[in-house]
């Protein structure tokens, strides 16, 4: 015992119950919370735990008991229990959660899961969960902005690119992302279905750029043979690109650069023979290149 306490700081027993009791005072929620505890007090809740063997024991020992969290809390308390909190409490809640799930632009969801109060209660107090969010100083979720599938299905090409090889669903919330992997669950139901829907999308764009002559810069194609496929523009489809990268090895064909050893490569899929000189979508036509040698081939060939 001695031995343990010599570990921690050297705050007495006594002065870390009077700064519970202190503490207590400040923080305005129904529940004492070692989060709340810990945005306010002078000793880390972990000293007050191990001093205490437990928070609702060096809760009771300081007569709060009364401020201890219930184990089970159901919809109607977490409620009741966000009624207490200020809204200084509330934004700290909102900046602790936000801090813990890391990603930018905290879900109400999110929320609900690592906070004991409801995001209801934030909404309510705020007028909405966004006012909520700005009032704590947080970036609001990207929701305004509705991904299209092409979004979608892009940012997936670009990380297969830079990796290899497909990307996991935890790698879409980080960059070089730049679509979440939310997104890709609620519009496919999971994340392995929305790979699914890219390599279907990759196989009828390659089946579509075979059997669908090239539809001249310009031009608009009759409505019905419009495709989610088929661009009128000079854009090579999604699928043709993957399937050029995948044969490439994600490499440039001319100096071997790739993302995956560099982070600074990107690729490109360029026309061998340019549209301009008459050359088409096929994948025979095209190849991988680097930043630096698809600019200068530019400017040899076009
Ligand atoms: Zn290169």
């Amino acid at each position: 015992m001695k031995f343990e306490l010599s570990r921690l700081t050297d705050y007495s027993s006594e002065a870390i119950i009077s700064e519970l009791q202190r503490v207590a005072a400040i923080v305005q929620a129904a529940y004492l919370s070692k989060a709340l505890f810990d945005e306010h007090s002078r000793v880390h809740s972990a000293t007050v735990v191990r001093r205490f063997h437990g928070w609702e024991n060096a809760l009771t020992q300081a007569g709060l008991s009364q401020r201890i969290q219930p184990v089970n809390i159901t919809e109607k308390m977490r409620n009741q229990l966000g009624k207490g909190f200020s809204e200084p409490d509330l934004i700290l809640e909102l900046q602790r959660v936000s801090a813990l799930v890391g990603v930018g632009g905290l879900k109400t969801q999110d929320f609900n899961e690592h906070s004991s109060i409801d995001a209801a209660i934030v909404r309510r107090r705020f007028g909405s969960w966004n006012k909520g969010l700005k009032a704590a100083g947080l970036a609001v979720p990207a929701r305004a902005r509705r991904y299209t599938d092409e979004d979608c299905f892009e940012n997936i090409l670009n990380l297969w690119m830079h990796f290899g090889r497909s990307p996991h669903f935890r790698e879409m919330d980080v960059p070089p992302s730049t679509v979440g992997g939310t997104a890709y669950v609620k519009r496919w139901g999971t994340f392995n279905k929305a790979l699914l829907a890219f390599i279907a999308q990759t196989d009828a764009d390659i089946e579509s750029s075979v059997s669908v002559p090239l539809v001249e810069a310009g031009s608009m194609p009759p409505r019905a043979e419009v495709g989610v496929v088929l661009r009128v523009k000079r854009d090579v489809p999604l699928g043709v690109r993957f399937t050029v990268l995948k044969r490439d090895r994600y490499k440039c064909v001319l100096c071997g650069a790739s993302p995956t050893t560099d982070v600074t490569c990107n690729l490109h899929v360029d026309h061998i023979v340019s549209l301009a000189q008459g050359g088409g979508n096929e994948i025979t036509n095209l190849r991988t290149l680097c930043d630096s040698c698809n600019l200068g081939k530019g400017a040899r060939s076009e």
